[in-house]
């Protein structure tokens, strides 16, 4: 089972937030802003990030997930 962390995003709107696998390449190095720890996939983690953050946009990363990315 994938772990899964949280960042926000810099280059969409104010307050979005990305959901990253830990060991993608795009954010090797950077700190996340929150980890949301092991999910079956995707979809799971991303239901349970807006269980957490009610009302914000949240998308799926495009390069570790990409079959939650949506915009
Ligand atoms: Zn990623």
């Amino acid at each position: 089972m994938p772990y899964y962390e949280i960042y926000l995003t810099d280059t969409d709107k104010d307050g979005d937030l990305e959901v990253h696998k830990s060991d993608c390449r795009l954010t090797s190095g950077k700190i996340p802003f929150r980890t949301i720890g092991y999910h079956l996939n995707c979809q799971k983690a991303i239901e349970y990030v807006k269980t957490i953050y009610i009302g914000k946009t949240i998308d799926g990363c495009k390069i570790c997930i990409p079959e939650c990315h949506k915009r």
